[in-house]
Formats: C-alpha cells, structure tokens, sequence
C-alpha cells in the first residue's frame, strides 16, 4: 500500500533503486554465466526462456476453432461453440481437453528434453503457453492437477514432467495446485505401441483419489495438466477416478496432442 509520508516515498524510492541496481547486477551476472540460448537448439539469443525464430516456426500450434470437447481442431469456424463427430460418437469422460500444439517439431523436442534429458529450462516458456491455450478452462478452475506417475516411475525418473507443468502454471497464474489428490496406484505398462483398446484396458482403475484428498476434490473444477495426450486413454482414466470421487467439472490441460503417425511414439 503507498503511504503519503514523503519521507516513507523517499526511502521506498532508494531501495527500489538498490533493488533495481542488484537486478541489473544480477543479470549481467546470469548473462556471463549462463548466456541466454534457444530453448531448442541452444543456438545463442538476447533472451532468456524463448526460442530463436527457426524454432518458433516448427511449434504446429493449435488454434482455434477446435473441438470443444477433445480440443482438436476443426475444418471451420461456424461461430458456435462445436463438438466434433469423433467426440459425439465416443464421449470423453473428461468435459474439455486443450492443447497447445501438435506433438511434433519443436513442441515435441522442448517435450523429450523436459522428460528425458532433464531439460527443465523450458518449464517457464511452456507454462505461458499452457496459460493461453487453456485460457478458457483456466478462468473458472479452482485446482490443477498434474497426471501422476507411479511412485516406482517416479524413483527411478526422478521427477514428474506433468507436476513441473502443473507448478509452472500455478505459479504463473496464482492458482492452486495439488499432485497428492490423485494417486497412480496401479503400475501400468508403458503406452506405446498400444492399440487405442489396450492403452484404456492398460490404465483402467489405475488412479484413485486418497480418502484424505476428498475434501479438496468433491464439487471442485479440476483442470488435469499433462505433457501429451495421445489416445486420452490416461487422462480419462484420471477424469473418471476424479469425478468418482465427486469433482464438479474435469478439463484437461497439456503441451501437446498427438495425433496419426505420432501416437505410437515414446510418449508415456
Ligand atoms: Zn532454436
């Protein structure tokens, strides 16, 4: 709050002037140390947390209109909101799924460098994507969830990939986060090179909420956050263990959705 006092003005004045000194101290520090690169192709740029302009051009964002249910897109833009064929004929259990971009070029590189090279540099790029993809099932959420990993994949990975997206976000846009309402109780086989049927017989009442999460679950809107949704075989899994357990509203939130010659891939 600002105060009227103009001595209170001055020496707010002087420390935001020592802050902003330290600041520019520390930058050129960070700069010298770490020189900002490409998030992708490390290739060196003026900025941190961005990407040279090749990279930006190989992200396939998703734009609308797309499907309000699976969040794929469509062919045309008829001003309402749409479900598409493929959503009407099998209904997700979850209500709306939002994606940034298609699994492949630089959407899915900044992906594989997160997972499996330990590249968490790009958490803070991909949280502001994620920000504006799920802008609308974002504004009424009351709780992201990441998609859990069983605790053995955790141990031997060493984090999860969908609750640094998930933390990122929060941080991002002052909202709550929870990676302990829902649980991976049962381990499952990796998902690729599974058949769309195996995928869902493979992650079937692998997740539960714990009876010491219901309260922070029942009547709430949940947004689930993942890295890639393939078949949607997991998340809705996690949606229907969500609203079993008394969720009002389950939206799911990731970076990517793969789509044709991308399911099959090391996505899990
Ligand atoms: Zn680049």
């Amino acid at each position: 709050m600002s105060t009227p006092n103009p001595a209170g003005l001055t020496i707010r004045a002087r420390l935001a002037q020592a802050s902003a000194g330290l600041g520019s101290c520390r930058s050129r520090l960070a700069n010298f140390v770490l020189p900002p690169v490409c998030l992708s192709c490390h290739k060196p740029l003026i900025g941190y947390d961005t990407l040279c302009a090749t990279c930006w051009r190989n992200v396939e964002f998703i734009r609308p209109p797309v499907c309000d249910r699976l969040g794929t897109p469509l062919a045309h833009d008829i001003g309402v909101i749409t479900i598409s064929a493929a959503a009407t004929a099998d209904p997700p259990v979850y209500d709306r799924a939002r994606a940034v971009a298609h699994f492949t070029g630089t959407a899915r590189a900044l992906i594989h460098a997160l997972k499996y090279a330990d590249r968490h540099d790009g958490r803070r790029l991909l949280g502001r994507w994620l920000s504006t993809a799920g802008a609308e099932i974002l504004d009424d959420a009351h709780l992201l969830v990441p998609v859990p990993l069983h605790r053995l994949r955790l141990f031997t990975r060493r984090f999860n990939q969908a609750a640094i997206l998930a933390q990122e976000l929060a941080r991002q846009r002052q909202m709550a986060w929870d990676p302990a309402v829902l649980i991976r109780v049962k381990r499952t086989a990796q998902q690729v090179g599974l058949t769309r049927d195996q995928r869902m017989r493979n992650v079937a009442a692998a997740f539960r909420v714990p009876e010491r999460a219901l309260a922070r679950v029942e009547t709430r809107n949940i947004v689930l956050v993942d890295d890639v949704i393939t078949t949607g075989a997991t998340v809705n899994a996690c949606a229907r263990a969500l609203k079993s357990a008394g969720a009002a509203r389950v939206d799911v939130l990731a970076i990517a959705l793969a789509t044709g010659d991308h399911v099959g891939e090391r996505i899990s």
